[in-house]
């Protein structure tokens, strides 16, 4: 048997739900219909982008790949920088792991591949500031020169100004580089906005419905492209989600808090001072850390502080985890000494700014999030995937596997050894297990 080639179609923020409207759509419900699918595909914590797309291609959490969040928080840096260069990440990737096998890769708005070693790499960059209107000043030296130098001039258009939109950029490339220079053997493709979608305006509504009919549409274009020019037969189609999503019940400013209870000082304009615990937002999760980690009173004043919190019914935090919890049961690791989640879906500001310590439900607006994620992997309303063609066994329904068990998977499928993964491949999907 020739070997599999592998086409990703990564969606932000795809949920469970989605199915039921996907089985319908000619081109991904196609997939969905004749092939093998993970119903509830559970992230990794915290269910952030970043975190969960690295998780993907390592088979690892946090602990295990080095990247805990979207960004490097730090509490002298309120906006710091993303992670975006492979670098970043530790251990084996797919892409090495194709690259040791003599397989040709692709990867387009993937994030964290800046300067990776991938044949054709138009890799995800968030600036944290946009200077005039060059995006290529972001993409010289971290993407790959024969993409930038054959496309860029054409399509770097769909990256500037007001109406930029990222897929229209990645829709543009992906085809072209089939057509031009031949199928990739792996290739991983990242939609962006269904997740922004949700954000403003909630999980589930007719402005997510037409935006997955957008992705169905893309995605056939993809399809009707290695149909025309690349491999076909030998092709496995693999569709999947990064983390889902959940509605918004509160918001809980919790440096205020902090501050209220005498951790954190603020001047006349609520600059940060000087702080003995501060909370890091990880969206609808809090990060809180510690100034100095190994002052032992602090921490048990901080924990039953938290603990106050959680027993109190005027309070919505419904979750304390300290440092070592958080590591054991969810390999995370990162700038924090405890985290904190809500009873309810509740997100967490950590701006000092404002005087409300909870805010409730908002009703959807074009610029605040109404929806979001980054709680625990079992709260997550989950993503899903699924999967058919080359090597991929029909009508496999998995009810329940972890994110880090898809790298494996892929691995697997594509007969490439992917090292130091914590997930295993998730056999039943292989025709040939
Ligand atoms: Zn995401």
């Amino acid at each position: 048997m020739k070997p599999v080639k592998l086409l990703v179609f990564m969606i932000d923020a795809l949920c469970t739900l989605d199915l039921e409207q996907i089985r319908d759509l000619p081109n991904m419900g196609e997939i969905l219909r004749r092939g093998a699918a993970v119903r509830h595909l559970e992230p990794i914590y915290p269910s952030l982008t970043y975190p969960c797309h690295v998780a993907v291609v390592t088979g690892d959490t946090a602990k295990g790949h080095g990247i805990p969040h979207n960004e490097k928080v730090s509490v002298e840096n309120p906006r710091a920088p993303w992670y975006n260069q492979r670098a970043d990440i530790r251990g084996d990737t797919l892409f090495d792991a194709a690259r040791r096998a003599g397989k040709t890769t692709c990867a387009i708005s993937w994030p964290v591949t800046g300067k990776a070693d991938i044949d054709f790499n138009m890799p995800m960059i968030v600036p944290i500031s946009y200077q005039g209107d060059d995006p290529y000043q972001f993409l010289a030296g971290n993407a790959s020169q024969n993409l930038l130098d054959a496309y860029y001039w054409k399509y770097g258009r769909f990256l500037k100004g007001k109406d930029r939109n990222l897929d229209l950029f990645t829709m543009a490339l992906a085809p072209d580089i089939i057509r031009d220079f031949g199928q990739p053997d792996l290739m991983f493709v990242k939609m962006c906005d269904l997740d922004t979608v949700r954000h403003q305006n909630g999980i589930d509504n007719d402005f997510v419905k037409a935006q997955l009919k957008k992705h169905d549409e893309e995605f056939g274009v993809l399809v009707e492209t290695v149909r025309r020019c690349g491999d076909f037969d030998r092709t496995a189609f693999v569709i999947l989600g990064d983390h889902g999503q959940a509605d918004i019940r509160r918001t809980v400013n919790m440096n205020l808090l902090l501050r209220n209870h005498g951790f954190i000082e603020t001047d006349a304009e609520d600059r940060l001072v000087d702080y003995q615990a501060y909370c890091h937002s990880a969206s609808m999760s809090g990060w809180i850390q510690l100034k100095d980690p190994d002052d032992g009173a602090l921490r048990e004043k901080v924990y039953r502080f938290l603990l106050t919190l959680k027993d109190d019914p005027e309070n919505p935090i419904g979750v304390v985890l300290t440092k070592a919890e958080a590591e054991a049961k969810y390999g995370l690791v990162g700038p924090l000494d405890f985290v904190v989640e809500g009873k309810e879906p509740t997100a967490f500001d950590a701006t000092l700014a404002g005087v409300d310590l909870f805010t409730p439900y908002l009703k959807p607006g074009r610029y605040y999030s109404v929806a979001s994620h980054g709680y625990l992997p079992e709260r997550d309303e989950t993503t899903t995937l699924f999967a058919a063609g080359a090597g991929i066994k029909p009508g496999v329904m998995i009810e329940r596997a972890s994110l880090i068990r898809v790298g494996p998977t892929l691995a697997a499928l594509t007969g490439i050894e992917l090292r130091d993964a914590e997930g295993t491949a998730i056999r039943e999907f292989l025709d040939q297990p």
